[in-house]
């Protein structure tokens, strides 16, 4: 993939809040369809540096192709969900926090707890579920813009992981169908070993967005082909309508967390 070159800049962003030290929180968006989508880099700053060139790449794609946005949709471009850590650089403790040293992804309100892990390593996820501006500031975006099915990317297990509540959105169908445009793996399972508490899509999955995390290989490179013909079939899926839980007769049990990193 060509990453020498830099990107020029995207056009028509817009702020959705800022950052714990004040950095806005850049957002675009493509379409004007009913059905709205998101997709998310930088949640784990620069650690995962690599995911916010992905989205900032397919961003730089699509506003040279709007005519590849299906009528019915309008994406969301959230290149970098986290642009403190992103400021901070590569490293795993430094680089992958907010500005206060919050995981970003185990402060949502989904089986929160204040420790947190990154594997084994422990992690700060904030005084309270949602205490970091950055996650309120996404939470609110998805509930005002109505989102319906949503990829977050992170690096490098190489796997996609799914939202734990299969029972309000269609989250078991868009992991497997986003497994096989891209060729990633989907661990509907999790990680083994790891207790994940806090993270988006688990809870975004609570809420009826279909959600799901996919994870590039390395935290060098983009996997530029396979995400880019995954993300042509993210944007042409037809999301399946869900009754709510209350009048389904579907299983609506809630699994532990079943996503990861
Ligand atoms: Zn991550």
């Amino acid at each position: 993939p060509p990453l020498a070159t830099p990107l020029p800049e995207p056009t028509n962003p817009f702020t959705y809040g800022l950052s714990f030290t004040g950095r806005p929180l850049w957002a675009y968006r493509l379409g004007d369809g009913p059905s709205a989508r998101a997709i998310v880099g930088g949640i784990h700053g620069g650690y995962e540096g690599d995911t916010v060139t992905l989205v900032r790449r397919m961003l730089h794609y699509l506003q040279a192709r709007p005519d590849l946005i299906p009528a019915d949709v309008t994406l969301y471009v959230i290149p970098c969900a986290n642009p403190d850590g992103y400021a901070a650089g590569s490293d795993v403790e430094t680089g992958r926090v907010n500005g206060r040293g919050v995981d970003l992804n185990r402060n949502w309100d989904y089986h929160w707890q204040m420790t947190a892990t990154h594997g084994t390593r422990p992690v700060f996820a904030g005084s309270e579920p949602f205490s970091e501006p950055e996650t309120r500031a996404l939470r609110d975006l998805f509930a005002e813009r109505g989102i319906e099915a949503t990829i977050f990317y992170h690096s490098a297990l190489g796997s996609i992981f799914s939202g734990a509540d299969r029972s309000r959105a269609a989250t078991f169908e868009l992991a497997e169908m986003m497994a096989q445009a891209t060729g990633y793996p989907h661990a509907p399972e999790g990680i083994r070993g790891q207790i994940t508490t806090g993270d988006a899509v688990d809870y975004l999955s609570t809420v009826g967005v279909a959600a799901i995390e996919i994870e590039l290989t390395t935290h060098e490179g983009i996997d530029w082909e396979r995400n880019w013909r995954g993300l042509r079939a993210f944007l042409d899926w037809d999301v399946p309508v869900y009754s709510s839980p209350s009048s389904s007769s579907s299983s609506s049990s809630i699994s532990n967390s079943t996503s990861s990193s």
